[in-house]
């Protein structure tokens, strides 16, 4: 496979970046040998990763055109925004409402210098972008302020796809999440997604927590228990907290082994 040629000093393709190894596993061409291996190795032992990433992105488009067509909302803050791939989060936004405006933040220098190129607005939408890390939810913040893409006056979407499980730690998710819901008003909403062991026989369980304390895999996983403790406070929409293929599916496939997905899906409205 050929390697992509765009990289800068800043882009530091021999260690496996998150980013480019959900690219590989969606199937795309921007990732190097290191995110392969490393995707390759967590899919060996847990067949299920490629799945559970198409029904994390497939949910993504979703959420963000029930949250403009229903929720009423035209401001995206999307934290973890990915390799741009096909129904980005503006694109779907905009299809429904063509006034909406996305802020981008990532903490992959890769993901920037795609989505700057890639992620364009048309016509009455804006997108944005912010290189920064979502371990540091006061820096977004400031950030935000500085540019004049979202008003925090009015509601905001806080997209947290597939991105929280980059948070390791029991505990540690919740404080971020909340320090970034404070500065966004009422009408609101948070949407989220993550890896969960839930779904698993116990000893794919030990498997897996084995990866991650030898350092094979960063994917940190969280139960439904702590999972909902991110939405403390917040009115659930329907059907509540679910895995990810089960969030207002278009075509309801029981066939899907939920332990192949292992990912939970939740969205809230901020009262
Ligand atoms: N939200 C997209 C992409 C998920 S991949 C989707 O669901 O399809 C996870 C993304 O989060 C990657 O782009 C990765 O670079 C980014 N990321 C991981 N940890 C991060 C952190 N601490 N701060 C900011 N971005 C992070």
């Amino acid at each position: 496979m050929t390697e992509p040629t765009q990289t800068s000093p800043a882009i530091d393709t021999s260690v496996a970046h998150p980013a480019r190894r959900y690219n590989y596993w969606l199937g795309g061409k921007d990732n190097f040998a290191a995110d392969r291996e490393s995707a390759d190795a967590i899919e060996q032992k847990f067949p299920g990763m490629r799945a559970g990433i198409r029904a994390n992105r497939d949910v993504l488009g979703r959420m963000t055109r029930f949250l403009a067509a229903d929720g009423g909302i035209r401001q995206f803050l999307d934290i973890g925004t990915g390799l741009p791939t096909e129904d980005n989060t503006h694109e779907v936004a905009q299809r429904v409402a063509p006034d909406s405006r996305v802020m981008y933040v990532d903490n992959d220098p890769l993901v920037m210098t795609h989505a700057r190129a890639l992620l364009t607005s048309t016509g009455e939408g804006v997108t944005d972008y912010i290189e920064a890390d979502l371990r540091d939810p006061q820096a977004i913040l400031a950030a935000l302020r500085q540019r004049d893409t979202l008003d925090l006056s009015r509601p905001v979407a806080l997209m947290l796809i597939a991105i929280l499980h980059f948070i390791p730690g029991q505990g540690e998710a919740r404080p971020i999440v909340r320090q970034l819901l404070d500065e966004l008003p009422s009408g609101s909403y948070l949407a989220a997604t993550h890896f969960t062991l839930d779904f698993m026989p116990e000893h794919e369980q030990n498997t897996y927590r084995q990866m991650l304390d030898s350092g094979m895999s960063d994917i940190w996983p969280r139960d439904r228990a702590e999972f909902t403790t991110l939405f403390d406070g917040l009115e659930m929409v329907d059907p509540g907290i679910v895995l990810v293929s089960k969030w207002r599916p278009q075509t309801d496939d029981d066939s899907v082994d939920p332990s192949r997905i292992s990912i939970w899906a939740g969205v809230a409205r901020k009262p």
